[in-house]
């Protein structure tokens, strides 16, 4: 198949935005040009490979990600995709109505009223009728709750339904709403905090309540189905990268990894000229073409447009602030959790809550079983704003997360315990972070479209931000 040429257009960053926003390109009929600095594609999102030593089968390579992510039902565009480039033909998710179980006792189950799970036309219009109460029937019927929480909570929905998900005026963090709403303090630490620690990588006291309505609007307030969670049966990589590399080379386009882009210029005989290193071979990159996408972080999108955009917008991209993610995978070997043969069952539930306070030193606040992989069973705690934990240093906050696994969960410690650190895992999900339009560049920068997580506007820094900020970028250059 032919090079692309300067008709092409070039897009930088193969993380799941870029990797979007080429997608939605050749779908349009366009030719299309993927760099990145990376060895590998995927960016915050994809493989990593532990070398994990085990007692009897020595060295093995154990495959994981770069971070433990959830997806929900929600994330249409996500889901959209896979369908597109061909990979939900196999298996490489388990989806699962939404269950919210903690160590503390807690389980908030959403009931599935899916029709095609009910076998007759009159039990069909019963579930048609009794979906969308679905959300309040699972918080009536939450356990480990006492009833003057589940009613606060019940109330908060009905009144957030009637607001249209929106805060009040003059409410502009999720702990103004909540003190606000008057929630509970039993309510605020055990449901309200996790999640929105966990949906915004911000503490309450920082995080935007107007994203956070919006999240759980399209979650819980959602239809049927948008609250599920959804759990590569792998790893990320699996579930969307190497497929949409192998499509995206299907339909022509050109892959460039370990190609670093220095600087954009304006001029040369077409718009631009992309100009970096090409890391295979130390030689210099130099790349013309009309029109590109910038589908990096923020930070690095403003160095590589320093001194040919607006400087206006070069502040704006600066002025993001990030907050780190730390993922802790543990491993034990399969005869260490279950002598005979019961190691196919979740450790715990799959997915719990942890009771997180940092005084005590307890900093995970998510447990994930990932289930078995070659001679190990895997689990996942997640520290979402892990900068206190991070201050601990790796020894002491590995023996701090083993601590909290065997108090709290009753496991037996790990054999093996890596950390993973992101120290820019997510931009702070802020009221006042800047919200921008793929289209910021103006017409100064014709051509020229951003893309990445930071820019979904009301929403979080999320898979799904990533990939329908791909998609707006992609049809704000695909007319040429
Ligand atoms: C630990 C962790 C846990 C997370 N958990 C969740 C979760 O549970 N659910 C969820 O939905 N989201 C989660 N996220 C967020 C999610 O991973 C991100 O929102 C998403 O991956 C961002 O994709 P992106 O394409 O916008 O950016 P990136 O993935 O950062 O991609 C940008 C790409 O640009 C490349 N690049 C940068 N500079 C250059 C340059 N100069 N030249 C060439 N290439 C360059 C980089 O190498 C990278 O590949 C998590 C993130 C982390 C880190």
């Amino acid at each position: 198949m032919p090079r692309p040429g300067t008709d092409a257009v070039t897009v930088i960053g193969a993380g799941w935005a870029g990797l979007a926003a080429a997608i939605h390109l050749v779908r349009a009929g366009r030719s299309v040009r993927l760099l990145d600095a990376a060895p590998q594609a995927g960016g915050r999102a994809r493989r990593i490979t532990l070398q994990w030593e085990h007692p009897a089968e020595g060295v093995n390579p154990v495959e994981l990600d770069n971070g433990q992510h959830l997806l929900l039902g929600a994330y249409t565009e996500v889901l959209q995709l896979l369908e597109v480039i061909g990979a939900m033909e196999e298996p490489r998710l388990q989806r699962r109505p939404m269950r919210l179980a903690s160590s503390s006792g807690l389980l908030m189950e959403r009931p599935g009223f899916a029709s095609d799970r009910l076998g007759t036309a009159g039990s069909a219009i019963a579930g048609a009728v009794l979906a969308p109460l679905s959300p309040l029937l699972g918080l009536v019927r939450a356990q480990g709750l006492s009833a003057g929480s589940r009613w606060a909570m019940v109330r908060v929905f009905a009144q957030l339904r009637l607001a249209g998900w929106r805060p009040p005026p003059g409410v502009s963090t999720v702990a103004e709403w909540y003190r606000q709403a008057r929630q509970p303090a039993e309510l605020v630490e055990r449901i309200w905090q996790p999640l929105v620690i966990s949906a915004l990588n911000t503490p309450a006291d920082r995080a935007c309540a107007r994203t956070f309505l919006r999240v759980l609007r399209d979650s819980l307030g959602g239809p049927p189905g948008a609250s599920d969670f959804v759990l590569p049966l792998r790893d990320l990589s699996d579930l969307f990268v190497d497929p949409a590399l192998g499509w995206l080379r299907q339909h022509g386009a050109e892959l460039m990894l370990r190609s670093d882009v220095r600087r954009i210029e304006r001029g040369g005989t077409c718009r631009y000229r992309v100009v970096g290193s090409d890391r295979n071979t130390d030689n210099p990159l130099s790349i013309e073409c009309r029109q590109v996408i910038l589908a990096t972080p923020p930070y690095a999108s403003a160095r590589l447009l320093e001194g040919v955009a607006e400087p206006s917008l070069v502040a704006e991209l600066n002025r993001f602030q990030y907050l780190p993610i730390t993922t802790a995978y543990l491993g034990w070997p399969h005869e260490a959790l279950a002598p005979k043969d019961g190691f196919q069952e979740p450790i715990v539930p799959a997915l719990m809550s942890l009771r997180e306070s940092a005084a005590e030193h307890r900093f995970a606040q998510w447990f994930f079983d990932r289930g078995p992989q070659a001679h190990w069973r895997i689990a996942a705690l997640v520290l979402s704003d892990s900068r206190a934990a991070r201050e601990l240093g790796d020894n002491q906050l590995g023996e701090a997360l083993t601590r909290q696994v065997t108090d709290e969960l009753a496991l037996p410690a790990p054999m093996q315990l890596s950390l993973i650190h992101e120290k820019r895992a997510t931009i702070a999900c802020t009221p006042d972070r800047p919200r921008l339009l793929p289209d910021a560049a103006g017409p100064r920068l014709r051509g020229l479209a951003l893309a990445g997580d930071y820019m979904y506007g009301d929403y979080p820094a999320t898979l799904e931000g990533a990939v329908r900020s791909g998609r707006v970028a992609a049809e704000a250059v695909a007319g040429g």
